[in-house]
């Protein structure tokens, strides 16, 4: 403050012209305030809202009074002070309850009487602009957060100066490593997508990506604006999808397992492993493409088909059969099927991923068990019904080609069984004789046989080869011929050519024993036999009984007529008979009658039939 002595009075003429001042001030526009300070720190003059009421009664009072009467006005008593030492000042000034903002402008002005300031102070209200921008600076501020935390940011380029204009959230995701001129070393031209790493503020690396969103120029001024986005987890999880396929990969071609993922619509092979071309017998390019029904099974193809239509419409989420596939080969082999369906990214199932395991080996090992279980359930019944006396005999006649009549009758076994049914002897046979009890039904049909040849009636009977040299067969042989004192010359005895190859010693010398009993023999499916044909001529033969191979074609087969020519006159020439088997029509039976064969049965000389009186079971 001045030492000067003031007021000189409201009438001297420095206080007089800035009165007049304030006036033309407070007059001029549409102020909040004006004031005007004598350099004595006293108001001169004073106008606009604050002073409505009070407006006059401020004039003479101090700053401090000034400061009670409008607390607002209060904090600008050191601004004043300097104003009065000469010093200009522009500043806002909001109130302590932030509902009013002035704009204030303060100037001295220099006294012409004495020396020193005045000072003039403009109030204007900028209460609204104020409330704008600090809504302004918020919203910025929302923008910032919600661009950093999806690292996302806005970049605008003036192309005339090169100058980048960076929101909050680009700001951050640059980092401060990068200024606006490196920033557009790092965009290249800024016109097209590009990605770059950058360091960004926490010091990690990151992948960002920049699209250019809008390109305007108005006159003279060009402005470019465009995105940037943070994609580092993006790459970082296509980096982790790619190793996992790569995995995927690698699982799926390296596997031991037959693997295929297939068109859940065609159903045809879109990818295999080297597993399942090995198990089905196929080159990769021969699946590719190739629907799976066509290598399956034709049982399995329904099973299998609705098993992946459930898991198409979502009824079933996978499923696993077991189901049979066909080689190129012509083979079958079993596969478990593990059946997953592999979705696209929109959801839809793209394919279905299979697993094919091997289960041929274990099926056959199965299907073993269930036969060796079948046969040994099979053996059961048949020594049950040798036990119940359940063996039938059937018996078929057989003509001398002379005179057409019937010379004899060859019996053929089956077993009758529980529900009554008869089962033929292929059926039953081979099974007593892996077991070992075909013994028992050649010596039960044996002596039938002899009881039937008690009668008078001649009869042929099949021997096994299990029976040939069994003592036991001929001690019953013999004691039933002495007890029923029946002629041993009407029993024949048949034995296979092959059984009799097997163990010629052995074989002749039974042949032999049969002889001395009187009874006779009989060579049974002769050609099928493989040996040497010398045996013939020291063999106790009687009769030679032709494959029915041999007769089946007989009238139509020139090579099958020779054949049985040959052994109708090698026959004859070392005084054996002949009988033909199979005999089924008329022309067969003249072509053998021409060919000068002894005998002939078949279904056209007469069937197989039961015959008529069994004969009682002593077994
Ligand atoms: P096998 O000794 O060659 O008997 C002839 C077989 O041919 C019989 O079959 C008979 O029914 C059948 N047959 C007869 N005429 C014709 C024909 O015109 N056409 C055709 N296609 N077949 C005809 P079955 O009764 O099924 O006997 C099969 C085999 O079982 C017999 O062949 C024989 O080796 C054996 N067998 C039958 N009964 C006994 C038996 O009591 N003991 C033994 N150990 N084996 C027997
Ligand atoms: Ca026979
Ligand atoms: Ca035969």
């Amino acid at each position: 403050m001045l030492d000067v002595a003031w007021p000189p009075g409201t009438d001297s003429p420095d206080a007089k012209r800035l009165i007049e001042f304030g006036r033309v001030l407070a007059a001029a526009s549409v102020n909040y305030a004006v004031i005007v300070v004598g350099p004595d720190e006293r108001v001169l003059f004073a106008s606009g809202t604050p002073f409505d009421d009070a407006g006059p009664s401020v004039v003479g009072k101090t700053l401090r009074e000034l400061g009670r009467c409008v607390p607002a006005l209060d904090g600008l008593r050191p601004r004043w002070g300097d104003a009065l030492l000469g010093a200009a000042q522009e500043f806002e000034l909001r109130a302590s309850d932030r509902c009013l903002a002035l704009q204030v402008r303060m100037t001295p002005l220099r006294l012409t009487v004495t020396p020193g300031f005045a000072a003039v102070a403009v109030f204007h209200e900028v209460t609204d602009r104020a409330l704008a921008f600090a809504e302004l600076t918020r919203e910025r501020e929302r923008i910032g957060a919600a661009e950093r935390c999806i690292g996302f940011g806005l970049w605008e380029l003036e192309l005339e100066t090169g100058q980048f204009e960076l929101s909050d959230g680009a700001r951050h995701l640059l980092g401060s490593s990068h200024a606006d001129r490196s920033l557009s070393e790092v965009l290249g031209r800024p016109d097209q997508p590009c990605e770059f790493s950058i360091t960004a503020s926490d010091g990690t690396v990151r992948r960002v990506i920049s699209h250019v969103a809008r390109h305007e120029a108005t006159a003279g001024h060009s402005v470019m604006s465009g995105t940037m986005i943070d994609i580092t987890q993006l790459r970082a999880s296509e980096r982790a999808r790619r190793q996992v396929q790569n995995l995927l990969r690698q699982a799926f071609d390296g596997s031991p397992i037959g693997m295929a993922m297939t068109d859940p619509h065609t159903g045809s092979y879109l990818q295999v492993n080297d597993a399942l071309c090995a198990l089905l017998g196929r080159s990769r390019n021969e699946l590719l493409g190739l629907p799976v029904r066509d290598v399956t099974h034709p049982d399995d193809v329904a099973g299998d088909e609705a098993a992946r239509r459930a898991v198409l419409d979502g009824g079933q989420a996978n499923f696993v059969i077991e189901k049979r596939y066909i080689r190129a080969d012509g083979e079958i082999v079993w596969g478990a099927v593990h059946v997953v369906p592999a979705f696209g990214d929109d959801g839809q199932i793209r394919g279905f991923l299979s697993q094919v395991m091997d289960l041929t080996d274990h099926k056959q090992r199965e299907q073993q068990l269930v036969r060796e279980v079948q046969e040994l359930e099979r053996l059961a019944a048949i020594q049950s019904a040798i036990a119940s006396g359940r063996l039938v005999l059937h018996a078929q006649p057989i003509i001398a080609l002379d005179t057409s009549e019937v010379v004899q009758q060859e019996l053929l076994v089956r077993l009758q069984q529980e529900d009554g049914t008869l089962l033929p002897p292929g059926e039953f046979l081979p099974i007593a004789e892996a077991h070992g009890c075909i013994r028992d039904i050649d010596l039960w049909v044996t002596e039938r046989a002899i009881e039937i040849a008690s009668t008078g009636q001649p009869v042929e009977v099949n021997l096994s080869a299990a029976s040939v040299g069994d003592e036991r067969l001929l001690e019953r042989i013999q004691a039933t011929l002495a007890q029923t004192g029946t002629d041993p010359s009407l029993i024949v005895f048949e034995v296979t050519e092959t059984a009799v190859v097997a163990d010629l010693q052995r074989a002749r010398e039974f042949a032999s024993a049969l002889h001395e009993l009187g009874c006779r023999f009989a060579l049974d499916d002769f050609g099928t036999g493989y040996g040497t044909l010398t045996y013939l001529k020291h063999f106790p033969i009687d009769y030679v009984k032709i494959d029915v191979e041999f007769v089946r074609d007989l009238s139509t087969n020139n090579a099958d007529h020779e054949l049985v020519g040959a052994i109708v006159t090698m026959a004859k020439g070392l005084g054996k008979r002949t009988v033909a088997e199979g005999v089924e029509d008329a022309e067969t039976l003249a072509h053998l009658r021409a060919l000068g064969v002894d005998q002939a049965q078949g279904y056209f000389v007469g069937r197989p039939a039961a015959i008529e009186r069994q004969p009682t079971d002593r077994a």
